[in-house]
C-alpha cells in the first residue's frame, strides 16, 4: 500500500511551494488507494508557533486537501526519537560523543585557517567506553567513512553522494533533544511512509537520512525530489514576484478546484492536458510526469484555469465557494434574496469570470437592492435624453410576456424610435438595472429581476 506524507515547519504562512507538494503527494496517494499524511515539524520550537500551525491547517482545509487520520506533532514524539537514538546506540551504529561546541568551533576555526577540510570527525567514534568522562554527550551517527551512498530518486535519477564528504551527524543533542534528521527518518519509519515526495532543497539530506535507515535496518522509501517554483522571470520564487502565500490566493478570490489544477500543472504534466478535474488529476498522477526543471509561476495561466473551472463547476458548488469566499474577506454572508438571485443568474455570470470577486461583480445587479448605487460611468450614461427613454420604456414594459423575444422586440423597437443602435441603449439600461457598465447583457439581468424590479429600476434611474 501507498503511504504518502507531507511534512511542514510551523514557522510562518503557508507557502504555495508547501501546497503543490502536498497536493502531489495527496494524488500520488489518492491514485493508488494509498494515504496521505500530514505531520507538523514543530521539533524546532525556537521556531514554530501555534499560529503557523493553525495557518497551515486552513490551507488544507480551504485547498480540499484530506489527510487521512489526526495531524501528527513532531515534537510530540520526541520519547520515541530518542529511543531511537539509543537503541542506535546500543547496536553500535550511533556513538557517544564527548566534544563540546567550543572544541569543535575551535577545530573548524583552525582546519580553516590551514586550509584543510572543516568536515567534524569526532575523536570519540572509535573511544572505548573505559575511557568515556562522566560528561554530557551527543549521540552521532556511525555514518559510513567510504564508498558512496547511492539516492535513487524518481525524479533526479541515481544521485551519488562520496561519504567522506559527510560527518557523523548528531541525532540527539547533549541536552536530550533530537535533531529533525533523526525525527524525520523516524517518524516517516513508524508512520510507514512508503514514498518521500518533496522539495529538491532535501535531496543532500537524503543521503544522510539513508543511513539512519540502514543502521536501523529499515526500508527506505522511494524518494522524489522535486524541483522548486519559480518566479516568471525563472529565478527562485520570492514575495517580488507576487503572491506566495495560499491564503493570499484564496482572498484572491480563485477557486480552490482552480488552484489544485494549476498547482498540479507547476511541475507535473500529462501530455498536453492543461485543464482537468480532481478526478483525471487522481486517474493520471505519476511520478514519472514530473519535470526536472523548475516550474515557473505564471499568473495569466492561473487565469484562465481559473476561469474554466468557474464556467463548468456547478452552480451550487460555485455558490457554496462564493460563500466561503465572502466569509474568508470578511464580507457579509449572502442573504436569502442573493443566494436565489445568484443561483438563478450563474448561466449568464460563470462564462469569463476569472476569479470568483470577478463573478460578484457582474453579478451587482444581484448583490444591490434600490436605490442602486451607481459608479461614475453608469452615472454618465444617464442623461436627459437616455433618462426619457428609460421613462417610456417603463411603460412599455408592462405589457406583454416577460420573455427574451418579447423583450428583445420591445428594445429594438425603442432603439429604433429613437435613432439608437442598440448597444447605445443598452448602456442607460445597465446603468439602470445594475449602475454598473459591465454587466450580462440586459435580457439576461431583466429575466433574473423579473418585470416589477425591472419597472421599479427604471423609474428610479429616470426620476
Ligand atoms: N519540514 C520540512 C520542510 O518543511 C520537510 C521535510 C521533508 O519533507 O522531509 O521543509
Amino acid at each position: 500500500p501507498v503511504v504518502t506524507r507531507i511534512a511542514p515547519s510551523p514557522t510562518g504562512y503557508m507557502h504555495i511551494g508547501t501546497a503543490r507538494t502536498a497536493l502531489f503527494n495527496w494524488l500520488f496517494a489518492r491514485r493508488h488507494g494509498g494515504q496521505f499524511l500530514l505531520r507538523i515539524e514543530d521539533t524546532d520550537r525556537a521556531r514554530s508557533t501555534p499560529e503557523a500551525t493553525a495557518a497551515i491547517l486552513r490551507g488544507f482545509e480551504w485547498l480540499g486537501l484530506d489527510y487521512d487520520g489526526e495531524a501528527v506533532s513532531q515534537f510530540a514524539r520526541r520519547d520515541r526519537h530518542a529511543e531511537v537514538a539509543r537503541a542506535m546506540l546500543a547496536g553500535g551504529t550511533a556513538y557517544k560523543c564527548f566534544s563540546t561546541q567550543e572544541e569543535i568551533a575551535a577545530f573548524r576555526e583552525t582546519a580553516k585557517a590551514e586550509g584543510r577540510s572543516t568536515l567534524f570527525l569526532s575523536p570519540w567514534r572509535d573511544a572505548a567506553e573505559a575511557s568515556h568522562p562522566d560528561a554530557p554527550y551527543a549521540i552521532r551517527l556511525k555514518a559510513p567513512r567510504d564508498g558512496q551512498t547511492v539516492i535513487a530518486d524518481r525524479v533526479q535519477g541515481d544521485v551519488t553522494i562520496r561519504n567522506a564528504t559527510l560527518d557523523d551527524m548528531i541525532l540527539l543533542r547533549s541536552d536530550g533533544t533530537p535533531t529533525y534528521m533523526l525525527a524525520v527518518v523516524v517518524d516517516d519509519h513508524d508512520m510507514g511512509v512508503t514514498h518521500v515526495i518533496r522539495g529538491d532543497d532535501h535531496l543532500n539530506n537524503a543521503a544522510r537520512q539513508i543511513h539512519v535507515y540502514q543502521a536501523m535496518g529499515w526500508e527506505v522509501p522511494v524518494w522524489a525530489h522535486i524541483p522548486l517554483i519559480h518566479g516568471p522571470d525563472g529565478k527562485k520564487l520570492s514575495k517580488r514576484h507576487g503572491a506566495t502565500g495560499v491564503e493570499e490566493y484564496a482572498a484572491m478570490g480563485y477557486p480552490a478546484a482552480a488552484m489544485r489544477n494549476y498547482l498540479a500543472r507547476l511541475g507535473w504534466s500529462h501530455g498536453d492536458d492543461e485543464l482537468f478535474d480532481d478526478a483525471q488529476a487522481r486517474a493520471w498522477f505519476d511520478l514519472d510526469g514530473i519535470g526536472k526543471s523548475p516550474a515557473r509561476l505564471d499568473f495569466k495561466k492561473l487565469d484562465s484555469v481559473s476561469s474554466w473551472h468557474i464556467a463548468r463547476m456547478d452552480d451550487t458548488e460555485l455558490l457554496a465557494e462564493i460563500a466561503r469566499f465572502r466569509a474568508l474577506t470578511g464580507q457579509a454572508p449572502l442573504s436569502q434574496a442573493q443566494h436565489d438571485g445568484l443561483l438563478a443568474a450563474m448561466y449568464c455570470l460563470k462564462d469569463r469570470a476569472r476569479t470568483l470577486p470577478d463573478l460578484l461583480e457582474k453579478a451587482q445587479f444581484i448583490m444591490t437592492d434600490r436605490p442602486i448605487e451607481r459608479d461614475e460611468r453608469s452615472q454618465a450614461a444617464l442623461t436627459d435624453v437616455s433618462r426619457g427613454i428609460l421613462s417610456e420604456l417603463t411603460t412599455q414594459l408592462q405589457n406583454g410576456s416577460w420573455s427574451r423575444d418579447t423583450l428583445e422586440a420591445t428594445l429594438t423597437t425603442a432603439a429604433e424610435a429613437h435613432g439608437l443602435k442598440f448597444g447605445q441603449l443598452a448602456q442607460p439600461l445597465r446603468a439602470a438595472l445594475a449602475g454598473r457598465t459591465a454587466t450580462p447583457s440586459v435580457y439576461d439581468m431583466m429575466l433574473v429581476i423579473g418585470r416589477d424590479e425591472t419597472i421599479a429600476r427604471l423609474t428610479e434611474a429616470a426620476a
